[in-house]
């Protein structure tokens, strides 16, 4: 059986960017039941269990029941450790090899933040944008439909991940996904961020 992250931090750490009533549905409604239905899938199918990641890249020999759940299983076990508490409120501006890649792929921070921005915008319905390495080390933003996952697509190392499911926003932010992806800039968690560059 696939097994859940433990929440790196609890359901209120967030706050005030992400609230706690969200954060709480989020992990244990929407995160636990792909798992549970990937696991069910699984059993019914009888399958051999594959490290998750060998199963989104090879996704496409899968059911579209596998692809959803295995890729919202997957993607929000990334992305809860692509966050971090900012209690003080800080900039919580980029540090180390990701500002690096930031001011050569982007320009300059604020550019990359508008670009995501932008993307968000542009993933009509339920989705993730995303911030990938290319094997050839360019950076970009890129987004996918549903719980699609982008080694799904093609080969990339991924650096960050943002859930733009209303499940994701909507008690806090209603209809305004742009404030929620704008406060998320104050949570990224950067130290996991430069982890992934350098693996
Ligand atoms: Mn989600």
């Amino acid at each position: 059986m696939y097994k859940a992250v433990i929440l790196p931090y609890n359901y209120s750490a967030l706050e005030p960017f992400i609230d706690a009533e969200t954060m709480n549905i989020h992990y244990n409604k929407h995160y636990l039941t792909y798992l549970k239905n990937l696991n069910d899938e699984f059993k019914k199918q009888n399958q051999r269990l594959i490290p998750i990641k060998r199963l989104i890249y090879t996704i496409d020999n899968y059911s579209q029941i596998m692809r959803n759940n295995a890729g919202g299983f997957y993607n929000h076990s990334l992305f809860w450790k692509m966050l971090k508490p900012n209690k003080m409120n800080n900039s919580n501006l980029p540090t180390g090899e990701a500002k690096k890649l930031i001011n050569r792929d982007f320009g300059n921070y604020d550019l990359f933040k508008k670009k995501i921005e932008e993307q968000s915008k542009k993933r009509f319905g339920s989705g993730w944008v995303w911030w990938i390495m290319m094997p050839n080390g360019k950076t970009k933003i890129i987004d996918t439909p549903y719980q699609d996952n982008p080694l799904m697509y093609f080969d990339c190392t991924i650096l960050f991940g943002l859930d733009v499911w209303e499940h994701a926003y909507y008690l806090k932010y209603q209809a305004d996904r742009l404030q929620y992806v704008s406060n998320i800039f104050k949570i990224i968690n950067w130290d996991y961020i430069n982890e992934q560059i350098k693996s």
